[in-house]
């Protein structure tokens, strides 16, 4: 179910997690634990996933986003996002359901609130100040990346009072499987250098976690690198490598509920 779990006991009660693909109720090629894709898989399937993951990490309500990769952060608050109803994680994808926010950063201070991301080669980049109890979870792709979303993740944090925050990179398609149009990769590493790549064949590619490596260190925030290449781990879901039928996996970020 995870590739990687941070307990909030053991990391000052703030709980990372980024899921795979296994140990889900999804029937699809994208494999069982499919967070997103409801146009495809069975949102009643994507529903009982999330219950399994919130269950799974003892946390009650979860928020996501309709994702447009833009540099835009939801603050998630009582008043700003209505976490409280089942399913709510799937917005209109439901009968009945919200419309999920066009954003693709959020960041809050409620506690017992997972805050999810939802990627398939994309970066999903997590954040959290445990002292000051602010949380945040970003979604990095080419575009958000050059748009500027991790400095406009650790702005909005600054915003809630967080001073020393961490950041944790997940899984994401590498530097050498990511390849672009030159043209493309031109532009990219005009924004952020660090994003310069290529593939083991030489051509143009570009390194997604290394740019958001190096936003974070231009931003102060000291991060760790999570997972391995979407592309080449097949527990991963992949959208360059399973195309239109890709699942996605979950990044979520956490304040555990004080005992
Ligand atoms: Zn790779």
């Amino acid at each position: 179910m995870f590739v990687s779990l941070l307990e909030p006991s053991s990391n000052g009660g703030v709980g990372i997690a980024f899921t795979d693909r296994l140990g889900g109720m999804s029937r699809g090629s994208y494999g069982p634990l499919n967070l997103g894709r409801t146009d495809v898989d069975d949102p009643a399937a994507v529903v009982a996933n999330f219950a399994l993951v919130r269950d799974r990490l003892g946390v009650s309500r979860a928020a996501t986003l309709h994702q447009v990769h833009s540099a835009d952060v939801l603050v998630v608050d009582e008043a700003s996002y209505p976490v409280g109803r089942p399913g709510g994680e799937l917005g209109a994808s439901l009968p009945g359901g919200l419309s999920l926010p066009e954003a693709d950063a959020m960041a809050t201070r409620l506690l017992d609130v997972a805050l999810c991301i939802r990627v398939a080669d994309c970066v999903p980049v997590l954040f959290a100040d445990s002292d000051a109890g602010v949380v945040a979870a970003a979604h990095a792709g080419r575009v958000g990346l050059a748009a500027g979303v991790i400095g406009a993740t650790v702005a909005a944090m600054r915003d809630l009072g967080a001073t020393t925050i961490r950041a944790w990179i997940g899984p994401h398609v590498c530097g050498r499987c990511y390849e672009v149009p030159a043209a493309m990769a031109h532009e990219v590493v005009g924004v952020v250098p660090e994003t310069r790549s290529t593939t083991r064949l030489g051509t143009p590619a570009l390194d997604l976690g290394a740019g958001c490596e190096a936003e974070l260190a231009r931003a102060g925030v000291p991060s760790v690198r999570v997972g391995g290449c979407t592309v080449e781990d097949p527990t991963l879901h992949s959208h360059r490598r399973d195309g239109a039928g890709a699942g996605r996996l979950g990044a979520l970020v956490w304040l555990a509920r004080e005992t």
